[in-house]
């Protein structure tokens, strides 16, 4: 039997936060992103703020998303996020569902892998109606596909974009560090 080479998989993932000044935390989390073994981070949309969604009064979001290649499999990428949301101080057993959060990392694709588990859902069920994921997606990478939904650039078409405010470069300087 021939062993199949390693493969690098290309993953969308979703990063926000709201809490603890959350364009540091958006940044902090692209680092450490970078950082995840056996991943590269090779796209990072700006980052962009964003008025909250849900029914909880809450501050505004910071929003970003990122592509990786990664050899990981889709459920040691999620492990690994869930390892940089508690380093980075995310307490998910003091939180309200909807509520604030100082950092939350989803995986939206994992290639064209479909995966319908109670703990992983790909790719993520809320792509095609957040705009604080599809246009930051559009900005770096328009043709990735969705499975089962199109790309990128035709979910983000007629896409309502105006509450959603690019946060100027000069404020994310600590992410080229
Ligand atoms: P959240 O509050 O957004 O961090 O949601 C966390 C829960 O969503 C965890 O229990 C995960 O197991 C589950 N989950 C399901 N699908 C995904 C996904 N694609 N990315 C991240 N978390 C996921």
């Amino acid at each position: 039997m021939v062993s199949l080479p390693e493969l690098w998989i290309p993953a969308g993932i979703g990063i926000g936060s709201n809490q603890d000044d959350p364009v540091e935390q958006v940044s902090v989390a692209l680092r450490a992103l970078a950082g995840l073994p056996d991943t590269h981070l090779i796209y990072a949309s700006s980052l962009y703020r964003n008025p909250p969604m849900g029914p909880v009064a809450q501050s505004d979001y910071v929003n970003a998303v990122a592509i990786l290649l990664t050899r990981k499999s889709a459920r040691e990428l999620l492990l690994g996020l869930q390892a940089l949301e508690l380093a980075q101080g995310r307490r998910r057993d003091t939180e309200l569902h909807w509520g604030p959060r100082r950092i939350d990392l989803d995986i939206l694709t994992y290639g064209r892998q479909v995966i319908d588990d109670p703990d992983l859902i790909i790719p993520h069920p809320g792509i095609s109606l957040r705009n604080f994921v599809l246009l930051p997606l559009l900005e770096i990478c328009p043709d990735l596909p969705i499975p089962g939904q199109g790309t990128v650039s035709r979910l983000a078409a007629g896409l309502d974009g105006t509450k959603l405010e690019k946060i100027p470069t000069s404020m994310q300087d600590s992410i080229q560090d």
